[in-house]
């Protein structure tokens, strides 16, 4: 049976905005020794805005412009910066073939004519000879029948309630904090550097994102836990393998706000080490 303060402290979580989805998950976040944190959407707002447009042998506007109709149906944080730098309707009968292509950007066809839209990695995997971005913001390479039309800047902000993030887990007894991101090191390190994580994972697959979610979980102390804090958006199997998956409830999608253990409603990453120190009263409590 559950000792009836844990639904004191389950309460007093959910007052301060987190949702917590069962008295074990209040347990787990009493031991908590790792934080794993996703990067975009979750200690940064994942509200991009365009910076520079490095356009090839085209004009910006038609860079800009294949762009926002390779995005126009990615459910990515990118895609919005981009569609809203381009400014202009879009004719959705111009493209067919959407594909997401999660940890790289996106394929479509417009006009009948492929357009790929990513990182590095998509350039690369496809042949396109591009010329590297060396800025430290995300960079969106985009091609057109395989030739390179050019990249665009965009920076991300991090969250205002991030910086106090690290300081107030480490007062609630967590030992180490990763950051694990699809996004370049540059981008990755500005991040960790502004924060103070211990360590910082960049340049990751969805695939390589579990891989060393394994083995972070395998350096975790005997009965502590380890909790990873994601958006849901190309991080799912990650949330899903944590001992404690956390999502962010506001911009998070629903898939990840369902696969949860705990929801913090309001997006604000501080939140965990609130829900932790509840937590952590609550289990003095009742032991
Ligand atoms: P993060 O781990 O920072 O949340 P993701 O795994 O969601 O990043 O994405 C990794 C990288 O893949 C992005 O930084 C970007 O370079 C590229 N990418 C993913 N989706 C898109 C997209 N829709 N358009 C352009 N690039 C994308
Ligand atoms: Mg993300």
């Amino acid at each position: 049976s559950v000792p009836l303060s844990f639904f004191g402290g389950i309460g007093g979580a959910s007052k301060c905005g987190v949702l917590i989805k069962g008295s074990n998950y209040l347990e787990a976040l009493a031991k908590t020794e790792t934080v794993v944190f996703d990067k975009t959407g979750t200690l940064t707002k994942g509200a991009f805005a365009v910076s520079g447009c490095f356009p090839q042998g085209i004009s910006r506007d038609a860079l800009l412009e294949l762009a926002a109709y390779g995005e126009k149906d990615s459910s990515h944080p990118i895609s919005k910066s981009i569609i809203k730098a381009y400014g202009k309707a879009i004719d959705g009968s111009r493209v067919t073939q959407v594909q997401e292509l999660a940890g790289h950007g996106i394929s479509v066809r417009l006009d009948g004519k492929q357009v790929l839209a990513g990182n590095a990695k998509l350039m690369e995997e496809n042949h396109i000879p591009f010329e590297a971005i060396k800025e430290s913001g995300t960079v969106v390479y985009v091609a057109q029948d395989g030739a390179y039309r050019g990249a665009i800047l965009i920076e991300d902000e991090v969250k205002e309630d991030a910086a106090r993030v690290i300081e107030e887990l480490k007062a609630s007894g967590v030992r180490r904090t990763v950051m694990l991101t699809g996004d370049t090191r540059a981008a990755a390190e500005k991040v960790a550097g502004k924060l103070g994580l211990d360590k910082a994972y960049a340049e990751l697959l969805p695939a390589d994102k579990v891989s060393h979610m394994e083995e972070l979980l395998s350096q975790v102390s005997e009965k502590k836990k380890l909790a990873f804090v994601g958006d849901g958006i190309n991080d799912a199997p990650v949330l899903a393998r944590a001992d404690i998956g956390i999502a962010m409830g506001g911009m998070g999608s629903d898939a990840a706000i369902e696969a949860a253990d705990v929801v913090i409603m309001t997006d604000e990453p501080s939140k965990i080490a609130a829900a932790m120190q509840i937590s952590r009263k609550t289990l003095r409590i009742v032991y």
